[in-house]
């Protein structure tokens, strides 16, 4: 990706925590992020399709940004539009959507975002004012709202609140779209043999001497893997390089460096 003196272009979706501007503390994950960014200044996520291909584009994209985030500050109040928080907020474009617009985008707040992205844990006692905030007029909050009861059912007062919210046909069929009712809440992430918790580009140590199928090559107890993959999809898998070789090493067998 490019570079330019005042702008830095990166395209992560969803790791959050390396995309926490240091400054700021706000979020500006998979856009773009300002040098000097000012402490009132709202980043979406999920902005893939607006990743910019030339400065055109760029001034034009964040035109949009920034009339989108007028928009959801003036309709919440300038709170997170689940929990009412009004630290480090953030736009959600509530997924499956194509072009962000207040109808399909909320303004939420950190913590809400990473539980909803499943980066972090659910934390029930975080929710227990989707109670009061379920009800607002607008149909994306009610879709995240709905989304988030769902995966807290096994609360006896998310289960209630599920069973007196009423969406409207269409609204409740987009709720349903990503399954989250389906799954039960907890969210489950890479861990060492410690059960600390790991990140992608992590530098890990081996625990245990391992023979690598498919060669004769082992790697040894000690050894170390720098900048670590997450297998997707299998909490108990990393990627890393041992001798130039990229192998799949179980979580089990490392500690975090
Ligand atoms: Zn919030």
């Amino acid at each position: 990706m490019s570079t330019n003196p005042d702008f830095s272009i990166g395209r992560s979706k969803t790791d959050s925590r390396t995309n926490i501007n240091r400054n700021t503390g706000l979020l500006s994950a998979g856009v773009l992020t300002r040098r000097n960014i000012r402490p009132t200044t709202i980043y979406p996520i999920y902005t893939s399709q607006f990743i910019p291909n030339s400065f055109l584009t760029f001034a034009k994209n964040q035109a949009v940004y920034m009339s989108l985030a007028q928009e959801l500050q003036s309709r919440s109040g300038n709170k997170c539009e689940l929990c009412t928080s009004e630290i480090a907020l953030v736009i959600y474009e509530v997924p499956p959507m194509s072009n962000a617009n207040s109808d399909n985008s909320i303004l939420v707040c950190k913590t809400c975002l990473d539980q909803i992205e499943k980066t972090e844990q659910l934390n029930a006692d975080h929710w227990e004012i989707l109670i009061e905030t379920m009800w607002s007029e607008f149909s994306p909050v009610q879709v995240v709202a709905w989304r988030m009861l769902s995966r807290l059912r096994s609360e006896g007062w998310a289960a209630d609140s599920l069973d007196i919210l009423y969406l409207e046909d269409e609204t409740l069929e987009w709720a349903k779209k990503t399954g989250d009712h389906e799954q039960d809440g907890t969210v489950e992430f890479h861990q060492d043999c410690n059960g600390t918790r790991l990140y992608e580009g992590d530098t890990v140590v081996l625990v245990k001497t391992l023979d690598i199928k498919g060669s004769t090559l082992s790697a040894k107890l000690g050894t170390v893997v720098k900048n670590i993959r997450l297998v997707q999809d299998n909490v108990e898998q990393i990627e890393g390089k041992v001798d130039g070789q990229t192998i799949v090493i179980l979580t089990k067998y490392l500690r975090k460096g």
